[in-house]
């Protein structure tokens, strides 16, 4: 869908049919806090007389969001702790994340930077704010991939993206350029030609993630906008959250999987919730988180796996969470799991 502005206020939200009047209240109070925005490609996709709708629960604020817990924090990742120099996150020695914009085309309920993002946000960066960001990874050698997140880097015009590119192509030592969006789901009309020829200014290897949660997310516009990147000679990965009420069921999150590698990108994250503050109402569990992952084994192809991992608050990076499929065993073997938690002995006794 094309056309249309987008939500970003309570009376809108209200306008459109998304929320009811006996909620409004309650959701002026989060919007006060928290940013709101649903785009129309995600609007049309939210179903109105489904009171659990996944995508609804995705993006239209809830009163849930009101409560904050006391292991909730607001940079649940610990982005704070590695950047040397505004919009540069240089957690892990050969990357950096390099977060040029603080705005969203939708505004996820379960955010991880979710007091860093929004109009009221972090801020983009300023010219010479840029300039300093630019000049930390052209003097760091070991930076072989950055990584354009925020904030959603594609909302940026293709003059800025391509000005961005630009001083990216003239850094030797990067070779990778990764782009972490939600716009091919929330804005496909956006990923048109001008803005692929933007990428493509600095010669580099090009990837981007795309962020989707729920099979319905991969609409047939979604697919065209992904399928003319990878057309383009763009690879694409996917992440996703494992969210309660959202994608918290083997069959949900294998079609959504499945929906990714018919759209040719490789399933690469499924994060465990972080402890943003207001998002308890969509964790589990990790043990539960686990059981579902270990559904999708054996059951779907081996190109449909995403990596369930968790970001270790406080920035000491990700751990994998996927089933402990591998242990020392006795006499120097190992004890391999298999998909219905059964456990083998490898190399196997003669
Ligand atoms: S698109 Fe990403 S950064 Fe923006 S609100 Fe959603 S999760 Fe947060």
């Amino acid at each position: 869908m094309s056309g249309g502005r987008s939500l970003k206020t309570p009376a809108d939200l209200a306008e459109a049919g998304l929320i009811g009047d006996a909620a409004l209240a309650e959701v002026r109070q989060v919007a006060a806090r928290y940013a709101v925005a649903v785009t129309p490609a995600i609007a049309a996709l939210i179903d109105r007389a489904d009171p659990d709708d996944p995508i609804a629960r995705q993006f239209l604020p809830s009163a849930a969001e009101l409560v904050t817990l006391a292991e909730e924090r607001d940079d649940p990742i610990g982005d704070h702790a590695h950047t040397p120099v505004k919009g540069i996150v240089h957690r892990y020695p050969d990357r950096v994340l390099f977060k040029a914009v603080h705005v969203c085309p939708v505004y996820c309920r379960f955010c991880f930077r979710r007091e860093m993002v929004g109009p009221d946000g972090d801020g983009t960066l300023a010219p010479a704010e840029m300039d300093a960001a630019f000049a930390y990874i052209a003097a760091h050698p070991q930076i072989w991939e950055v990584i354009l997140t925020g904030g959603d880097p594609l909302i940026l015009s293709s003059r800025r993206l391509a000005e961005i590119m630009r001083r990216l192509a003239v850094i030797e030592h990067v070779k990778i350029v990764r782009f972490h969006t939600r716009v091919p789901v929330a804005s496909p009309e956006s990923i048109d030609a001008e803005l692929i020829a933007a990428l493509k200014e600095s010669g580099k290897t090009l990837w981007v993630a795309l962020h989707a949660n729920h099979p319905r997310e991969l609409t047939p516009q979604a697919r065209a906008a992904c399928a003319r990147l990878v057309d383009a000679g763009i690879a694409m990965i996917s992440q996703s959250v494992l969210l309660k009420g959202v994608n918290d069921d083997p069959a949900v999150l294998g079609e959504l999987m499945r929906a990714f590698v018919e759209t040719r990108i490789k399933p690469y994250y499924l994060h465990h919730p972080d402890l943003a503050p207001g998002t308890s109402h969509f964790r589990l569990d990790i043990g539960e988180g686990q059981r579902i992952v270990a559904a999708l084994r054996g059951r779907l192809s081996g190109l449909c796996q995403p990596a369930y991992v968790l970001d270790i608050p406080g920035g000491h990076g990700k751990a994998p969470l996927g089933p402990d499929a591998v242990r020392p065993a006795a006499d120097g073997c190992w004890s391999v799991s298999d998909f219905r938690g059964n456990a083998h002995v490898w190399p196997p006794v003669a």
